[in-house]
């Protein structure tokens, strides 16, 4: 498996710390709203990763933890805990808030057909690791105490911004405007709050420094060493993790540990509406619900998703999901013509079989290349050298990691002849055009297909 290593900035051959073992961590979602479809992307591509691992014969522990508490609306260590937001707005206690999005997060990965992580891990529930690990820093003179909060001392670890490669003052300028007289340097980030400006703060615990809560970027530290150990395959997380977050994860870790902590930084590229980075702090975001509520297949962003590279940004338009959808309907009708015809599994395979196998899993050693991977199975659909058995098993295994839901076909039509229109309606509902889609709708219902109706909004 080639992988994209954030850290060399370049293609790597992945080679484990133990053999065919695969540690995986993840950050997971801050739980003080619905995650968002850009969010989802991100963990589409790591449900990718991991299923493409468990193929090559890895046993492959994939952890993933779910921030609860912590997570300041800026990185800059200033604004609110997003969980009391959200409890705010939801007039909730914050573990309430936290419990509900967190089951949300769940019931729209499984809609994504994304396979639930082996581990998940809450911040709240790991606080004793999180306060052993400030411990250790405070004790190697590598954080210190300030008016009762404690932080990390980027100083004393020289090679921060290795990850983010970005100098001190892009670093500064980017994240870091607001000026805190309680650090020494303003690079510097928190580990745990206690008597700084956060009176009203309801999740707060005992520790040596006082009543308070830890910070968000040690509690991936604590967690993700406290399970995979001081070593670690994989990192992932969004882009934007990476100047700030990441940076800061690894500097602690480095520091407490002594020696390299992740050997691999997997990013995932951002899925952009209107040319802007889609966020949940912006209050108005897709979300896998917007989707079906506007009769979408969850499976048909997925899809949608898979067809462009993980490193590359994603524009995300309604458009673009028709075409999708039309594309998957396409695909699972042939597959359900082909089951039609009473083709069973086949006992042997031709050598264009294992090419067309090798060729597909091919494009995900590079670096999950699923473009190409869709691509192979569209040539599998089209293939002439390929008998029906042979493709049926090819789409199954493929499936098996794309996870499409190419064999969902009990609910479709077995004809492609309505897909056209079920796409614009789609399209008229995107573009608000009422009349036009309940005109579709109507024509659809004259020739018995029935379309789920759902409010205009
Ligand atoms: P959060 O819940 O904000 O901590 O984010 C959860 C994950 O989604 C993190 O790995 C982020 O880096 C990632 N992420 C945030 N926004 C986007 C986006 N628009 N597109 C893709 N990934 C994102
Ligand atoms: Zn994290």
């Amino acid at each position: 498996m080639k992988l994209f290593n954030t850290l060399s900035r370049s293609v790597e051959q992945f080679k484990p710390i133990t053999e065919l073992k695969v540690g995986i961590y993840a950050c997971g979602p801050t739980v003080y709203h619905y995650a968002h479809i850009g969010n989802m992307r991100t963990y589409i591509f790591q449900d990718i990763l991991t299923k493409s691992f468990r193929h090559f014969g890895y046993c492959v522990q994939h952890v993933m933890n779910i921030t609860d508490v912590g997570h300041l609306q800026s990185d800059a260590d200033s604004g609110d805990d997003k969980l009391m937001l959200g409890a705010a707005r939801e007039n909730k206690t914050p573990f309430e808030i936290a419990r509900f999005y967190e089951d949300e997060f769940f019931r729209h990965s499984r809609m994504l057909g994304i396979r639930r992580p082996d581990v998940v891990c809450r911040a709240t529930e790991h606080i004793s690791d999180i306060i052993s690990m400030i411990e250790r820093l405070i004790t190697k003179g590598i954080a210190y105490l300030s008016a009762g909060n404690v932080y990390f001392n980027v100083e004393k670890f020289p090679s921060y911004h290795e990850l983010g490669r970005l100098k001190l003052k892009e670093q500064q300028a980017t994240d870091r405007v607001a000026h805190d007289p309680l650090k020494c340097n303003q690079s510097d980030f928190a580990l745990w709050f206690s008597t700084s400006k956060y009176p009203n703060q309801v999740m707060k615990w005992e520790s040596p420094w006082g009543s308070g809560f830890p910070g968000w970027h040690i509690e991936c530290s604590a967690m993700a060493s406290k399970i995979l150990g001081e070593h670690v395959d994989i990192h992932c997380g969004g882009v934007d993790h990476i100047s700030v977050h990441h940076s800061n994860e690894i500097a602690q870790s480095e520091s407490c540990f002594g020696h390299r902590w992740v050997n691999y930084w997997f990013h995932c590229e951002f899925l952009n509406i209107d040319a802007e980075k889609m966020s949940k702090s912006k209050g108005e975001f897709l979300t896998v619900d917007t989707l079906t509520a506007r009769n979408y297949d969850p499976l048909a962003f997925r899809y949608l998703v898979l067809g462009s590279h993980y490193r590359s940004p994603m524009m995300f338009t309604w458009k673009a999901l028709d075409s999708a959808t039309t594309a998957l309907l396409k695909l699972r009708n042939r597959v359900l013509a082909i089951q039609k015809k009473g083709t069973v599994s086949g006992s042997t395979h031709s050598q264009h079989y294992d090419t067309y196998l090798d060729r597909f899993f091919g494009h995900l050693k590079n670096d999950l290349h699923t473009p190409s991977a869709i691509a192979e199975l569209w040539s599998v659909i089209k293939a002439d050298k390929l008998n029906d058995a042979e493709r049926i098993d090819l789409l199954s295994v493929f499936d098996k990691i794309l996870g499409i839901g190419l064999f969902q076909n009990d609910s479709i039509d077995s004809s492609e002849e309505y897909a056209p229109l079920i796409a614009a309606r789609n399209a008229a509902r995107s573009a608000k055009n009422w009349t036009e889609a309940d005109r579709i709708r109507d024509l659809l219902l004259k020739q018995g297909i029935q379309v789920k109706d759902t409010k205009h909004d």
